[in-house]
C-alpha cells in the first residue's frame, strides 16, 4: 500500500494549552479497547478515575464522561493528565490520531488532517500547492473493495477539479461553478440524468434558503451558532474576492478529503455540495460587521457542521429532497455574487 501526504501533514504539533479550541471538549472521547485494558491497570488515583469515568454510550462505545462539557482528564492548567501521567503512548487512539484522519483505500491510503483542530486549519490555510503528491495515480488500482475503473475516473476528475478551484485567473465563486458544472456531468454519467430541472423564475437569487436550513441544524455552541449565521442579513451584492486564497484552500481540503467517497455511491456532487454551502455561508459571515477572524470562523463551522454526524445526515437529505440544491440551482445562487 501506498501513503500519500498533503505537504502540512508532518508540520502538525498539538499546542496543547495554547489551543483557543481544544479537542478535549465538546466531543466524546471513545476508549479503544486495549487503552482500556491498559487504564484497568493502572494504580493509584488516576486509575481509580479511569475506570469510574469510562461508561458505554448508546452506540455500545467506551467513552469518558465528559465534565461540563470537557474532558475528565482535561485539567485546569488545559494539559491532559492521562498524558503527563501516563505519557503520550497511553493515551487512547482516538487522542493520539487527533486530528490526523486516514482515509484507506486497500491499495493506497491518504492523511490528511481535521480543519476543526484550530492548528491544523492555520496549517492548511497556510500551505500553497500543499497536495500535489495525491494527484499521483497509483500504478495498479486492482482490488476487490472496489471498481478501480471508477476510482481511475473519480482521481482524474478530482485533478481536474482541484486545477479549476486554483485558476487564479476566476473569481473563486465562478470557479466553483466550473466546478460544479464539470461534476455534474459527470454525476450524470454515472448515475443516470435524473437532475431536477427548475425554471429560471423558480431558480434562487440569494442564499436566505440556505441561512434558514443552517439554522435548523444541531449546534454544540450557541456562540458558534451565532458567529456561523452571522451574514445571515447581508445581501448577495458582496465582493468575497479578497477571500479568494482562503476559499481555494478550503475548497481543495474539501475536495482531498471528501471526494474520493464518492468510489461507494458515484455521489461526486455530495463534496462539491458542502464546499459550496461552506463559501457562501462562511463569506457571508466573513462580511458581517465587525469583521470576524476568518480562521476562527473556518474552524469553527468545521467543528459544528462538518464535523457533526446529526447535521452531515441533515446535509444530505436536503441535497437528495430540495431542488434548491441542486446543482442548477446552486449556480444560480453563485452567479448572482459574480
Ligand atoms: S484541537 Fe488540535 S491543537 Fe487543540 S488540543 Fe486538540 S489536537 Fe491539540
Amino acid at each position: 500500500m501506498t501513503h500519500r501526504y498533503p505537504s502540512y501533514y508532518d508540520k502538525f504539533r498539538c499546542i496543547a494549552d495554547l489551543c483557543p479550541d481544544s479537542c478535549c471538549k465538546d466531543w466524546d472521547v471513545v476508549v479503544d479497547s486495549g487503552t482500556e485494558a491498559f487504564y484497568n491497570t493502572v494504580q493509584g488515583e488516576l486509575g481509580d478515575k479511569l475506570r469510574r469515568l469510562t461508561v458505554t454510550d448508546e452506540d455500545g462505545d467506551r467513552v469518558f464522561v465528559l465534565q461540563n462539557g470537557k474532558c475528565p482528564f482535561w485539567n485546569s492548567d488545559m494539559l491532559c493528565d492521562i498524558y503527563t501521567e501516563l505519557g503520550e503512548e497511553h493515551l487512547c487512539r482516538t487522542c493520539q490520531n487527533f486530528p490526523r484522519i486516514t482515509a484507506d483505500y486497500t491499495v493506497f491510503a491518504e492523511h490528511t488532517l481535521s480543519f476543526a483542530c484550530p492548528e491544523a486549519a492555520r496549517l492548511i490555510l497556510a500551505e500553497d500547492n500543499a497536495y500535489a503528491e495525491l494527484n499521483e495515480t497509483p500504478d495498479s488500482l486492482a482490488c476487490e473493495d472496489y471498481d478501480a475503473e471508477l476510482m481511475r475516473v473519480l482521481l482524474a476528475a478530482r485533478k481536474k477539479s482541484a486545477d479549476i478551484l486554483q485558476d487564479r485567473s476566476l473569481p473563486f465563486a465562478r470557479r466553483l461553478i466550473e466546478c460544479l458544472r464539470l461534476n455534474s456531468e459527470l454525476s450524470d454519467d454515472l448515475n443516470g440524468a435524473d437532475t431536477p430541472v427548475i425554471t429560471d423564475n423558480e431558480a434562487p437569487r440569494d442564499i436566505g434558503f440556505i441561512f434558514d436550513f443552517f439554522d435548523t441544524l444541531d449546534y454544540m455552541h450557541a456562540d458558534n451558532k451565532r458567529l456561523i449565521l452571522r451574514g445571515r442579513a447581508i445581501d448577495n451584492s458582496i465582493d468575497l474576492t479578497p477571500y479568494d486564497g482562503l476559499f481555494e484552500r478550503l475548497g481543495l481540503y474539501y475536495l482531498y478529503r471528501y471526494y474520493l467517497n464518492a468510489i461507494n455511491d458515484g455521489d461526486v456532487l455530495g463534496c462539491i455540495r458542502r464546499m459550496i454551502c461552506a463559501y457562501l455561508v462562511i463569506g457571508h459571515s466573513l462580511c458581517a460587521e465587525p469583521k470576524p477572524d476568518p480562521l476562527l470562523l473556518t474552524q469553527r463551522y468545521s467543528k459544528e457542521i462538518e464535523h457533526s454526524y446529526e447535521n452531515n445526515e441533515e446535509l444530505d437529505f436536503a441535497f437528495a429532497a430540495d431542488t434548491r440544491f441542486s446543482a442548477q440551482s446552486l449556480i444560480s445562487v453563485l452567479e448572482s455574487i459574480t
